[in-house]
């Protein structure tokens, strides 16, 4: 479906081209968190409690749901001594001491750059700082990250909220920041609160992570040479929500999120020679090829890669699952 780029060709007037981001969809955290309960159910059996959504996408979670994985939104929904993953977002301690008084069996696929975060939450709040955690109200990871320092921690959504900010000591601020925000804008609120606290004490290393900033830049790239970008995602997925601001902020003429391929529309394509896809850190690359599928069907020849970063990152499945799958290697 695909092909690298080398050098860009000149196209004429009338030349279809589709530019294909890269890197895109699947980061590290999401890959580990859907084979967890993949490799749950295959280990214990069907029903696998989730709580939550696994990843904020619509495709894998009617999978996993169709292989016998029962999504919940709250413990109180999971019968006592059941298996329970908690979603690649975060938990805040309160859930798992909830899934320990009702005797679940836990596995915790947090991503490990969400835990990194959950660590400098409670080290702030071990130091005495008023921590301003940078990210949207009601996503599943800001409120695992807020429950991590309760009475320490508030949100700040916008740079337009900071003159709101109350602390107890100017002089003793610090912030953090959701790991799928756009790296600009989260940029900009922290100069925001910086004018207002110029003592503020920054994280250890950059919250939003490695995947969501290299999406972002990748296509930040393409923007701007084409007529139409196309991201693949959820409308929860905050990462894919972002790249599709990315795109417009970066000077694509228009931009659009489908969940896939049956929500392109017609009107989007009129008098659009070139198109750039890419897609969420949580979209499955069939998904993609689907997208790519139906452009080749509207005259959109085969995708050029464009490729700004190479990633390898990988992390190993959560320590409970890990163990259950050794012992069950060793019985066998
Ligand atoms: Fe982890 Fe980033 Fe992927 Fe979220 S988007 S699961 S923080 S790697």
């Amino acid at each position: 479906m695909s092909t690298d780029l080398g050098t860009p060709r000149v196209l004429s007037e009338t030349e279809k081209a589709v530019l294909l981001a890269s890197p895109r969809g699947y980061c590290a955290g999401v890959d580990r968190a859907v084979i967890t309960v993949e490799q749950a159910l295959e280990l214990y059996g069907p029903p696998v409690y989730v709580r939550k959504e696994i990843v904020h996408n619509k495709h894998v979670v009617d999978d996993l749901r169709d292989r016998g994985a029962i999504f919940v939104d709250e413990l109180t929904e999971v019968p006592e001594g059941s298996t329970v993953v908690f979603s690649a977002h975060g938990v805040a301690p309160t859930v798992h001491q909830e899934a320990e008084q009702r005797r679940l069996k836990a596995i915790d696929a947090t991503c490990p750059l969400v835990t990194k975060v959950h660590q400098e939450a409670r080290r702030f709040a071990r130091e005495d700082f008023d921590i301003l955690l940078i990210g949207h109200a009601g996503h599943e990871e800001v409120e695992g990250t807020m429950g991590e320092a309760p009475g320490r921690i508030q949100l700040v959504e916008s740079p337009e909220d900071v003159d709101r900010i109350v602390v107890r000591d100017p002089a003793r601020v610090s912030w953090l920041s959701q790991t799928t925000l756009s790296v600009d804008e989260t940029l900009a609120t922290v100069e925001a609160i910086r004018e207002r606290f110029p003592e503020l004490i920054d994280p250890p290393s950059d919250d939003i992570c490695y995947a969501t900033q290299n999406r972002q830049l990748a296509v930040k790239e393409l923007a701007a040479g084409v007529d139409l970008v196309l991201v693949v995602g959820s409308g929860n997925s905050s990462n894919s929500v972002r790249l599709v601001e990315v795109a417009k902020e970066a000077g694509a003429r228009t931009a659009y999120r489908v969940d896939d391929a049956s929500e392109i529309q017609d009107e989007w394509f009129d008098g659009v020679r070139r198109v750039a896809v890419t897609s969420g850190a949580s979209v499955p690359e069939r998904l993609v090829d689907g997208v790519l599928l139906q452009l080749a069907e509207r005259g959109y020849p085969d995708a050029r890669v464009v490729r700004s970063a190479e990633e390898s990152l990988m992390f190993a499945l959560p320590k409970e699952l890990r163990r259950d799958l050794k012992a069950a290697t060793a019985r066998s």
